[in-house]
């Protein structure tokens, strides 16, 4: 049985204290007696006052770098995220990808780096808009999981978070309805038995992402193949965070 997996994805918004004061609040309201797991992906310089601030929430790099340490101006390193005390870590964000050029193979060398110290990938993967209008999203989704998995066992697999995030649907508004997010999550599954097994498949956590918020959240969650979500936009707000917490627990 997998447990649901819900994680904001805050990218470049709060300063420190404003991150606290989210952490704050929001475990003020979790028991940690919830049927899935929540957290929040933060940027850098966050992350200690989250750290500090988390009882039940899980804390997530919004990315890292694959290398340990050198001359890399501005990047973070794994061991830097794992004395911070992360735990997850976003890898190949659209903006990432788009804005930073990171490809499927610096996903696929970030994640085995990151599963070296127990951190725990959040991969995103996910089609543009005109590649959807030209019916190539299953293609898509096949190439940049292989690309992204490649020299990953089957275990590492099996512990790892998968966000399929049409491009399309990410801070447009213009959500994937139920039948498009769940038939793209089965085929992240299906992909993942084909390229390694039914177990690591059955086990791997697959989140939608994409104008998820609290009013439509219930319909994916309902979905056999979507274990959860990547949230921008309504993970910002405390208000907002906590609809999509009542509306999942
Ligand atoms: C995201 O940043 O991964 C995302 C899905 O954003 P939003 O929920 O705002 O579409």
């Amino acid at each position: 049985m997998r447990k649901p997996i819900i994680v904001g994805n805050w990218k470049m918004n709060k300063t420190p204290r404003e991150a606290e004061e989210f952490m704050v609040a929001m475990e003020a309201y979790l028991t940690g007696e919830e049927k899935a797991d929540y957290g929040v992906g933060a940027p850098f310089v966050d992350l200690d006052a989250c750290v500090r601030n988390a009882k039940h929430l899980i804390v997530a790099a919004e990315n890292c770098n694959e290398k340990d340490s050198g001359a890399f101006t501005g990047e973070v390193s794994v061991p830097m995220l794992k004395e911070v005390g992360i735990t997850y870590c976003i890898i190949g964000h659209s903006e990432r990808r788009t804005y930073y050029n990171e490809t499927d193979e610096h996903c696929a060398a970030k994640a085995k780096r990151l599963f070296a110290d127990g951190i725990v990938p959040i991969l995103c993967i996910g089609e543009t808009e005109a590649q959807y209008d030209a019916g190539e999203t299953a293609d898509v989704i096949k190439s940049q999981l292989k690309g992204s998995l490649a020299g990953l066992d089957a275990d590492e697999v099996a512990r790892m978070v998968i966000a399929y995030e049409p491009i399309w649907a990410i801070g447009t508004g213009k959500s994937a309805d139920q039948t498009i997010a769940e038939n793209c999550c089965k085929l992240v599954r299906d992909t993942v038995k084909e390229l390694y097994d039914e177990a690591t498949a059955e086990s791997v956590r697959i989140q939608y992402g994409g104008s998820v918020k609290p009013e439509n959240i219930k319909s994916y969650m309902a979905c056999p193949d979507i274990d959860g979500a990547l949230i921008g936009g309504a993970s910002l707000k405390v208000d907002s965070f906590k609809a999509i917490i009542d509306a999942t627990k």
